[in-house]
């Protein structure tokens, strides 16, 4: 069986590594230097050539907001009709408000006044975002009205983010603690995929900028009775989605502020996470691969416990997230022992030698029966690697945190 994985990443290193391990022939496109260890970089001239390929999963949203899977059976992602849930903020929120699934409330502004409307109707910390995909950067938090209408209006002009304009969504600030929550949807069920934490600023203690993700560990037990409230969003959505003559199928990631008790709808994402399918393939390749086949060739497919407790923490390359460095030699003495392994992300290769070529450059990931074994393997090995620069947060596992 040939698998084609989209994407450069950690993440598309996971999903490979594990369809590897269950016989699969794993191509990517366009990969990286890690992963052509474990199957084969590929060159894609045109999208059509992946009908060659029994299956393919786009690792990032870019793929399928393109319209990567519009009336290909083989990918397993939504349409660009579904993508929308991700690639228009605007979209989502007015999605959410007429199927009744709980998110912050919201105004769309397209100027000036519209913004000044909008901000007047909330009160300080102002959220606003902008509409499409934006990098991780889309979204300004102020803390005075003044420098929202300043922000706000560069974001509405294209001023602040390069190819990033038009309207914005100006949220109501949530004070509560975040969750994402991922699952394997198959057109009509889903399933829960193991609930990880991920860590998102830059430095220990969550000092620093904000990042793509340091690190994550799963499973994080959550409570059965939010939990059910988590499984009802999902319903709810799945159900809007049908409603609206949207055929989902793929990856649902759902990022969730808490607020006593209750979950609210921050955003959507239409494909996995990244740290965060590092640590789900991790706890568990087994389960992860058939249950995505099972969704796939629709087949029943249910929620399961993961065999172990994963940790991964990213090794990055000094400067990130702004101006990672780049080019230095990456030292490894060796990738893989009992309980552990590395899971490459932005590296490449030159004349034989391993080299960084991006902020996230490794994954240290540990496995284990405890939380602290998983902990311990993946710090402990960071040891076998070296490069310029190199640094990680000594935080990441240490505490569930809200
Ligand atoms: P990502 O890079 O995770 O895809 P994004 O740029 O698409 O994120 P969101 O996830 O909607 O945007 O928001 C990013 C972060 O901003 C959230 O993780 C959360 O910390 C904060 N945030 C967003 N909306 C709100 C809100 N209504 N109240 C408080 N904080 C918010």
């Amino acid at each position: 069986k040939r698998i084609c994985i989209l994407g450069s990443g950690g993440r598309e290193y996971a999903i490979g590594w594990a369809f590897k391990k269950f016989g699969f022939d794993v191509y990517f496109y366009p990969g990286n230097a890690g992963t052509k260890n474990i199957g084969k970089n590929i060159q894609i001239n045109n999208f059509d050539e992946l009908s060659n390929f029994d299956m393919v999963i786009p690792g990032s949203e870019e793929f399928l907001v393109k319209g990567i899977a519009d009336g290909k059976a083989n990918v397993f992602g939504p349409d660009s009709k579904g993508a929308r849930l991700e690639g228009s903020k605007c979209f989502a929120k007015t999605f959410m408000k007429k199927h009744g699934i709980l998110t912050a409330n919201f105004q769309i502004a397209t100027d000036e006044i519209s913004l000044y409307d909008a901000l007047k109707a909330f009160k300080p910390p102002y959220v606003i975002k902008a509409d499409g995909l934006a990098q991780g950067k889309g979204v300004v938090i102020c803390d005075t009205f003044d420098e929202a209408m300043d922000i706000g209006q560069k974001l509405i002009k294209g001023q602040l983010i390069p190819n990033v304009k038009g309207p914005v969504v100006v949220d109501e600030f949530l004070k509560g603690w975040e969750l994402s929550a991922i699952a394997i949807v198959n057109g009509t069920d889903f399933a829960l995929l193991p609930f990880t934490r991920d860590y998102k600023r830059a430095f220990t203690n969550n000092e620093g900028p904000n990042t793509g993700g340091m690190g994550a560990f799963g499973p994080v037990e959550i409570d059965s009775k939010l939990k059910e409230k988590i499984k009802n969003l999902f319903s709810k959505t799945l159900n809007g989605l049908k409603e609206d003559g949207i055929y989902y199928r793929g990856f649902l990631y759902i990022g969730l502020m808490i607020v006593n008790d209750e979950p609210y709808v921050l955003e959507y994402n239409v494909r996995l996470g990244d740290p965060e399918t590092e640590v789900i393939v991790a706890m568990d390749p087994g389960k992860f691969v058939e249950n995505i086949l099972k969704a796939f060739n629709n087949e029943r497919f249910e929620e399961y416990t993961p065999n172990n407790y994963s940790v991964d923490v990213v090794l990055a390359s000094q400067g990130y997230p702004e101006n990672p460095m780049k080019g230095q030699e990456i030292y490894i003495e060796h990738d893989e022992c009992e309980d552990w392994m590395i899971f490459y992300a932005g590296v490449t290769e030159k004349d034989g030698k391993l080299l960084v070529n991006g902020g996230r450059v490794l994954h240290s990931i540990g496995i284990g029966k405890t939380l602290s074994q998983a902990r311990e393997k993946a710090y402990r090995n960071i040891e076998k690697v070296k490069f310029e620069g190199m640094f990680y947060r000594n935080d990441i596992a240490l505490y569930q945190g809200e």
